[in-house]
């Protein structure tokens, strides 16, 4: 449709605002006005800032040279009519004041040519100063350019922050548009440098690697679209794998609806998947787009559009969550270590052909229990995993240094870290009994006695009924001792005391889970596992990298530690200087 003016009607119920607080705000507009035009490719540059200038070019429809006037113009819009419009809205804008503030607020210039018009126009307005509109040559698409931003307002001015934070704003949008948009082509330049180009050919990866640098182009995966999708709802995106973290959510991105939002809450769903993945205070990257019916989502709440209101918040966060969780759980090999220390290979070199020349050495001698309380089936039950295995088949070679199993599988060389490996299979062992209060627990033959300290009894207090519902089941005996009379039955608790009194302390310095239940499941795990330092029977380990197998998340430990490393034939054959 043509531009035309809002009837006041429609202007009052458009939750209208000051769009342009800061340059990063006038290109975000600028940009989704290119995509709203078709664009197949938009340049954006900026100087000083984007506050000396910014420009964005497009290859789109254009505008009309007789529209231009009109597309300064407050509440001006050839994107919606009425208010019930958008119900369906198909574009990002709709309320017709990006161009109108933004011609108040600096110097701006629109050269355009729409299509089916032989010649371009130009259309200057300057701090809401317009000239007539005048008829240049022009190639076509839209070319949108902002001097001196905030130069008749010298108060707004001074909120802005040096040109250098301005330009990380202003990429920071124009990156979350290239990447939630891989089938237009963008560039960003900064005062006058490249700072990143998509190729606009479709691809997401590519146009991550683009963003993100090529580095990183093995840490990413795409999204798969969770299985039980409600109709209307569509999840897509790229999420970094747990392999890669960042010190801030700089780098994380949302869309709903294809623009760009920002939400706390479906930011936390989202780092929720990398849970115990990721160490403390590390957080993933990635760019996800949620789309959901028309009607089941507010886009009018804000002025910048940047808050958006689901019908279906809850829905949206754990479709987000469990999307993200299957794209990054298993599905890919432990991180490969880059370089070799010679001589641990000596050792398992041997064994491993020991082990192929003598298969019979490879059985256990008899009478050797493996001390693994669990088995396999214990763990792909505990995950409704049987069957669906995230890590090849593992044959055990030996150990190292009491504390590493070496392993080989059909891509290549694993070591596998015992405590932290351990630590993971007890610790999904545990969460669903822990989750649904309903871990079995073990009768102690005798009550451990403990005597706890002031600052344990309370923690103990505190968290007396979770305790109890995981299985701890713990008398008080007067004075702030306590009597253990029971554990989880999957733990394998030979000094409860000592487990008890680890626990209490994690859990007073806050504990490591994201809910006390979690917290105590950490902990338990961690200080039930076998040791760093412990030597095992080569029976209990094949039962501890079989249980590994089948773990959900068999990468890293509770805390986030990696699990196990790998080397491929082709990384070993590399670093015997064989290629
Ligand atoms: P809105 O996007 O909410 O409609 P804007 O003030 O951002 O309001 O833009 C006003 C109008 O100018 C748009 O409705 C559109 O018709 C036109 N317009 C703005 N930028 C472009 C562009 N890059 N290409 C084509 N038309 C544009
Ligand atoms: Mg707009």
């Amino acid at each position: 449709m043509s531009i035309h003016r809002l009837t006041q009607d429609t202007v009052g119920k458009i939750a209208a605002g000051e769009v342009i607080e800061r340059p990063a705000a006038a290109v975000k507009e600028l940009v989704e006005n290119a995509i709203d035009a078709q664009a197949r490719r938009i340049d954006i540059s900026i100087a000083g800032g984007g506050v000396d200038m910014l420009e964005v070019r497009d290859d789109g429809r254009g505008i009309a040279f007789d529209d231009l006037a009109l597309a300064i113009e407050p509440h001006a819009t050839s994107k919606i009519s009425s208010i019930d419009d958008l119900k369906a809205l198909t574009t990002l804008g709709f309320r017709g004041e990006a161009l109108a503030s933004l011609a108040a607020v600096s110097d701006l210039r629109i050269q355009s040519l729409a299509v089916g018009e032989q010649a371009g126009g130009l259309l200057r307005v300057s701090f809401g100063d317009a000239q007539p509109a005048r008829r240049i040559a022009w190639g076509g698409g839209t070319a949108i350019s902002a001097r001196d931003l905030f130069e008749n307002l010298p108060a707004r001015r001074k909120f802005l922050r040096q040109p250098q934070t301005e330009a990380n704003y202003v990429t920071r949008i124009v990156a979350g548009y290239a990447l939630a948009y891989p089938a237009i082509a963008f560039s960003l330049d900064i005062e006058g440098r490249r700072a990143f180009a998509t190729d606009g050919s479709g691809d997401a990866i590519g146009a991550a690697v683009a963003v993100w640098g090529a580095d990183i182009a093995g840490s990413l995966v795409a999204l798969s679209r969770p299985d039980d999708m409600p109709e209307g709802f569509e999840i897509s995106g790229i999420v970094s794998l747990p392999e890669l973290d960042r010190a801030t959510r700089q780098q994380q991105f949302l869309f709903a609806q294809g623009r760009m939002i920002a939400s706390r809450q479906l930011a936390t769903a989202f780092e929720q998947a990398y849970h115990t993945l990721l160490m403390v205070g590390r957080h993933p990257i990635g760019c996800i787009q949620i789309d959901v019916p028309a009607d089941r989502i507010d886009i009018n709440v804000h002025p910048t559009k940047a808050e958006v209101r689901f019908a279906d918040d809850r829905l949206v966060f754990a479709l987000v969550q469990r999307a993200t969780r299957q794209a990054i759980v298993g599905h890919r090999p432990p991180p490969s270590i880059p370089t070799i220390v010679s001589s641990p290979l000596d050792d398992w070199t041997i064994q491993r052909r020991l082990s192929l020349a003598h298969p019979e050495w490879r059985s256990e001698p008899p009478g050797s229990e493996p001390r693994l309380a669990t088995t396999l089936h214990d763990v792909e039950r505990a995950n409704g995993l049987v069957g669906g295995r995230k890590l090849p088949v593992l044959r055990v070679l030996g150990q190292i240094a009491s504390m590493f199993v070496i392993a080989e599988g059909p891509d290549g060389m694993y070591l596998i870290d015992q405590h932290a490996a351990h630590e993971r299979i007890l610790f999904e062992l545990l969460m669903p009994g822990f989750e649904t209060r309903s871990s079995d627990r073990q009768l102690m033959l005798q009550p451990v006695q403990v005597a706890l300290t002031a600052r344990d009894w309370e923690t103990y207090i505190d968290c007396r009924d979770e305790l109890t519902a995981v299985g701890f089941e713990i008398e008080e005996f007067g004075g702030s001792t306590v009597l253990i009379r029971s554990v989880p039955t999957v733990l394998k608790v030979r000094e409860p005391s000592k487990v008890l009194l680890m626990m209490l302390d994690e859990m007073a310095a806050g504990g490591r889970g994201t809910s006390r239940l979690e917290s105590l499941a950490i902990s338990a795990a961690c200080h039930t596992s076998i040791r760093a330092g412990q030597a095992l029977s080569l029976l209990e380990m094949r039962e501890l990298v079989m249980q590994l197998e089948g773990c959900s998340s068999p990468l890293a430990c509770g805390h986030g530690r990696p699990t196990m490393l790998r080397m491929t034939a082709e990384e070993l054959a590399k670093q015997f200087s064989r290629r």
